[in-house]
């Protein structure tokens, strides 16, 4: 079972088990996700989309959770904030009670984002983070914490197979045109020639990491023993400035769009870049797509998706 399976990363999670021959049920509410993430999987039998919100509780057969589901770009995360709490931490008291009765494997999809702004560099799991807790992005990073900390109760109180991994900034093809995430806003503006909006001064830096690297770490934590429960982060170290990626992206569109500041978002990170020592000692992993080559798979992808320009992005 995937939850959020209709998302970006979910529906790629979604296609990567079904290419392992695995069934999958993928449960989403569509708030962000679209069935058409998943049009490509809808006539495998082996596939079932259940329309559903995680917040009320699930009653369904599954051998293992991964649990993707919450809005992932501050821009859908802080439209109803309450609704993003309620999703974080209803939704993982539901998956992991589905997980005790089931006696399976739940894996947590949290985020770089329980760091907040981080006060050390490369961010470690031992670090417990510098989150401010009543701001405009508290209610995913908070949520996000005290999801974790339900992953631990459940393992800790009831023994259940519970798995936490960080993910740290992930981008690739189907993440959505104007979700408001950096990769994505670059890219279209520099399609389509229109001005690149970097929020402050640019200097501010993030670590990208491809989807397809990412979902394979997924797979390898939810493959490790049941006693393995992490936290473990999952990202690219490569780290760069957010003005330095806006030229990368023109550069590699050939665009001619300019740079335009515009004010920063209240408590922006100023750094972000994983320590990822611990998933290659317990998952053998590390990140093999660099940025210029995953960048370009992903020019590509809205390229194609600007052609058609379903979203009337070109109107
Ligand atoms: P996304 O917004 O594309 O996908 C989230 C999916 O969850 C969507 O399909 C949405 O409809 C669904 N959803 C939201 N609330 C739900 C609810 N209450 N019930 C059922 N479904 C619900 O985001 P994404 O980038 O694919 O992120 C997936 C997961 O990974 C999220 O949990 C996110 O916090 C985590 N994550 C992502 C990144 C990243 O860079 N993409 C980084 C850190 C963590
Ligand atoms: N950002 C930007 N311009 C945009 C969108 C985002 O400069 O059009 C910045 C944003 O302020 C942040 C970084 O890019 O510093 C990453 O933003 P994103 O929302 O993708 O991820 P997150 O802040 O959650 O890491």
């Amino acid at each position: 079972m995937v939850t959020g399976g209709a998302g970006f990363l979910g529906s790629h999670l979604c296609e990567r088990l079904l290419k392992e021959n695995k069934e999958v049920i993928c449960v989403d509410n569509f708030f962000t996700g679209s069935r058409r993430n998943v049009d490509q999987l809808l006539g495998d039998p082996s596939f079932r989309l259940l329309q559903h919100d995680i917040t009320t509780p699930l009653n369904l057969e599954a051998d293992e959770i991964y649990n993707l589901a919450c809005p992932a770009s501050p821009k859908h995360y802080q439209f109803d904030p309450v609704q993003t709490t309620k999703t974080n931490v209803l939704g993982a008291i539901n998956v992991l009670d589905l997980a005790r009765r089931l006696k399976i494997k739940v894996l947590q999809a949290s985020t770089s984002e329980i760091y907040g702004d981080p006060h050390t560099h490369p961010q470690a799991e031992d670090y417990w983070g510098n989150v401010n807790p009543i701001g405009a992005r508290s209610c995913y990073d908070e949520g996000k914490r005290c999801a974790e900390t339900l992953f631990f109760d459940y393992v800790r109180q009831y023994h259940v197979p519970a798995k936490v991994v960080r993910i740290f900034n992930t981008y690739g093809p189907r993440m959505q045109p104007d979700d408001g995430r950096v990769v994505s806003n670059f890219i279209v503006q520099a399609l389509c020639n229109q001005d690149i909006t970097i929020y402050g001064d640019g200097g501010q830096t993030r670590s990208f990491c491809y989807v397809d690297d990412l979902i394979e770490a997924l797979v390898r934590m939810m493959a490790t023993p049941a006693d393995v429960h992490g936290p473990i982060n999952i990202g690219n170290p490569v780290e760069i400035t957010v003005r330095h990626l806006a030229e990368l992206i023109i550069e590699l569109t050939g665009s001619s769009s300019r740079l335009r500041f515009r004010p920063l978002p209240a408590d922006d990170p100023r750094q972000r870049q994983p320590d990822i020592a611990k998933a290659r000692a317990f998952l053998g992993w590390a990140p093999s797509v660099g940025l210029r080559d995953g960048l370009a798979r992903t020019i590509a992808y809205f390229e194609d998706l600007l052609r058609s320009d379903e979203h009337g992005l070109l109107r």
